[in-house]
């Protein structure tokens, strides 16, 4: 039986974090983790059950939002890349369809109801904990404003887009490729 949440530990969360977790103890025996080589590798691995703790990537969603010309931005409220401008996006749920997480980004941060269309591209790098998949999207219903995790929301056209403002090398590789789609 669960736990009523009064008894349970605290959770912290860290929403945005883009390095890999840190984890300490095996979820499956509860011993303090060693790292230790593997296939190549440094990872935590439980010195009494031998579980080893694999840093699986992060998938992210995010929507390029269409409307009369020009596509929905928002400037960041949380770390990291507070102040720094993007489209909606954000984690991925597990079960849930990676279309459907760039709709429901959309409205948490922008207020907006879209239709997601056809994938722009899908962005990582080495290092990076996060896999962004970006969709191309349009505008259905509401008027956009900023959620909590945004500072605020703003229509931009394609030849006045932040380049020396974006919060993430991903963000600018997406609006790059968005932008290239303008010319077909
Ligand atoms: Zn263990």
């Amino acid at each position: 039986m669960a736990k009523p949440m009064s008894e349970q530990p605290p959770v912290h969360v860290q929403p945005h974090h883009h390095g890999p977790p840190v984890v300490r103890f095996c979820s499956g025996c509860t011993a303090p983790l060693e790292r230790r080589r593997v296939e190549g590798k440094v990872l935590p691995v439980c010195p009494r059950c031998g579980q080893v703790v694999y840093a699986d990537p992060k998938v992210a969603a995010g929507a390029i939002i269409e409307h009369a010309g020009r596509i929905l931005l928002l400037r960041r409220a949380i770390s990291p890349a507070r102040g720094l401008w993007t489209f909606p996006g954000g984690y991925v749920d597990r079960g849930e369809p990676v279309p459907e997480a760039a709709a429901r980004e959309a409205h948490e941060e922008a207020g907006v109801t879209v239709a997601v269309g056809e994938l722009l591209g899908v962005y990582s790098a080495r290092d990076v904990a996060v896999v962004l998949i970006v969709y191309r999207a349009r505008l259905v219903s509401g008027t956009p404003h900023a959620g909590a995790e945004a500072l605020e929301v703003r229509w931009v056209q394609p030849e006045h887009l932040p380049w020396d403002e974006l919060a993430f090398p991903s963000t600018a590789a997406a609006l790059t490729d968005w932008r290239s789609t303008l010319a077909e």
